[in-house]
């Protein structure tokens, strides 16, 4: 049987991002640039993926993983998660590594660090008009795939009664500015699975893709260059 391995990050920014991504990568084969504020979360991840292993850990024991009040701080970079699907005699893997879990009374929460290159009063006015820090849909689509990906791989590991998703938001020197919490529930996973049947349509050509008609989008996208799709009034 054929296999496809997608990238978990792929998937949420064809999803949440542009589905015309999906085109460009999958179907033409492109390559998508990387921008300067792509590489500055890079090397903050770098960073705080550094100091992470400074911290002194001890390996817990078969016991304190199934005690589920036994709090665990898992290395950062260091869980990796499978989704595997099959669709159209394809076996469909997506893959990816999570910035960070713990399991902390009880539940697990898989957090995620967002770089932000926007000044702080442009996010603090967005945050006063919201309320509260919302993060975008692609980033809420990768972050549910972990979760996903963490029940199925690693559910008969350990013991945990619910499990969450948390999005940092920091600045370009790594301090923390805002943070989102959710719950990785039914209503989530079914979210989820709309967007994998979704994915795997467009994928084998069943359905078309929706244009967002965002310029915004385009003008930072990193198939900018090549992309057929992108919109003309930013040429
Ligand atoms: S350039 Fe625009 S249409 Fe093309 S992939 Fe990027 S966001 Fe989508």
């Amino acid at each position: 049987m054929k296999t496809l391995k997608v990238n978990i990050s792929d998937f949420a920014s064809f999803m949440g991002f542009c589905q015309f991504g999906l085109l460009n990568k999958l179907h033409l084969g492109l390559r998508k640039q990387i921008s300067p504020s792509a590489q500055k979360g890079k090397l903050i991840h770098r960073i705080l993926e550094e100091e992470d292993r400074l911290i002194q850990r001890e390996m817990a024991t078969e016991a304190q993983l199934q005690d589920p009040t036994f709090d665990l701080d898992f290395t950062r970079e260091g869980i990796t998660v499978n989704i595997s699907r099959f669709s159209n005699d394809l076996r469909i893997f997506y893959v990816g590594r999570t910035d960070k879990v713990i399991r902390k009374s009880g539940d697990i929460c898989i957090i995620d660090d967002k770089i932000t290159t926007k000044p702080l009063s442009i996010i603090e006015q967005s945050f006063a008009k919201t309320d509260r820090f919302v993060p975008f849909s692609d980033k809420i689509i990768q972050l549910a795939a972990y979760c996903e990906g963490f029940q199925r791989n690693y559910s008969h590991m350990l013991k945990y009664n619910r499990i969450f998703l948390k999005v940092v938001q920091r600045d370009q020197n790594g301090k923390k500015i805002n943070e989102y919490v959710k719950e990785y529930d039914e209503g989530l996973k079914d979210f989820l699975l709309q967007n994998l049947k979704l994915f795997e349509s467009m994928y084998f050509k069943e359905v078309e893709p929706v244009h967002h008609n965002n310029p915004n989008k385009c003008r930072k996208c990193g198939f900018f260059d090549e992309c057929s799709w992108k919109i003309k009034d930013t040429i």
